[in-house]
């Protein structure tokens, strides 16, 4: 249920665009418009052994930054179909570099129930769904993490304590897996998540996929905190998803 603070937050913030302060949307349209679509492969330093290549789109901060917190924690759900564009250029961009043709699975890095139930909705499940309308019929989304009781917040956790914090800190549903499994098709499988920090969230999530027998082709967030470590700009322009280009039309 949404609290009454938080729908004074949303109406404190949906005043004005969150990116130049200018009154009206929350995301004005030359801000809209600058967002970046380039997506690369943005590596944690150090990167965290075994983990696929994770792309990002944009760093964490300015802009991207408090599209993310607005979403996560003001419930400005306004900002999902936004979010979701900026997710797609990652997956695209992913699938384009690692991947081939073929149907795309996104698998959005569970958050866990307490807080989806402080929050009064899931953020990561909505912005995996935005970017998979966004990129079509061939891109699908199936919530199959869920996570297990016992983890902790990770903020102010360093990279070794994040990892040991979630290890094991994730599984798999049984009843989408069977689906998955029913439809007897291989697919690319691609875990989103809004951040990449440390890399130890989408390293655990591998893991738990990887337990059941699901290779995970890449990993695929919003923004990164690291620096861009190598690899050329890729236009996450959809192209093979049968949508239009340009992350910009409406
Ligand atoms: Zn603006």
């Amino acid at each position: 249920m949404p609290s009454l603070r938080d729908a004074a937050v949303d109406l404190l913030l949906g005043g004005s665009c969150l990116g130049c302060g200018e009154p009206g949307r929350l995301v004005c349209r030359p801000c809209h418009d600058a967002l970046p679509t380039l997506a690369t492969p943005h590596w944690p330093s150090p990167p965290p052994p075994g983990l696929v290549t994770p792309y990002a789109v944009a760093a964490y901060d300015g802009l991207p930054r408090a599209l993310v917190l607005g979403h996560k924690e003001h419930r400005l759900l306004a900002l999902t179909p936004v979010l979701g564009r900026l997710l797609a250029c990652s997956v695209a961009a992913a699938v384009a570099e690692m991947g081939g043709p073929g149907p795309v699975l996104l698998v959005p890095v569970p958050s866990r129930p307490a807080t989806v139930r402080a929050r009064g909705h899931d953020p990561m499940l909505a912005t995996a769904k935005a970017a998979g309308a966004v990129l079509g019929r061939r891109a699908d989304v199936v919530p199959l993490l869920r996570s297990r009781p016992g983890v902790v917040d990770q903020a102010g956790l360093d990279a070794g304590h994040r990892r040991a914090n979630l290890s094991g800190s994730m599984a798999v549903r049984a009843r989408p897996l069977r689906a998955l499994a029913r439809r007897g098709r291989r697919v690319q499988v691609v875990v989103c998540d809004d951040v990449l920090t440390t890399g130890s969230t989408a390293l655990e999530a591998q893991r738990a996929l990887g337990a059941v027998g699901i290779d995970v082709l890449a990993v695929a967030v919003v923004a990164a905190t690291a620096r861009r470590v190598g690899g050329v700009p890729v236009h996450g322009d959809y192209s093979g998803f049968g949508v239009p280009p340009s992350p910009r039309t409406h």
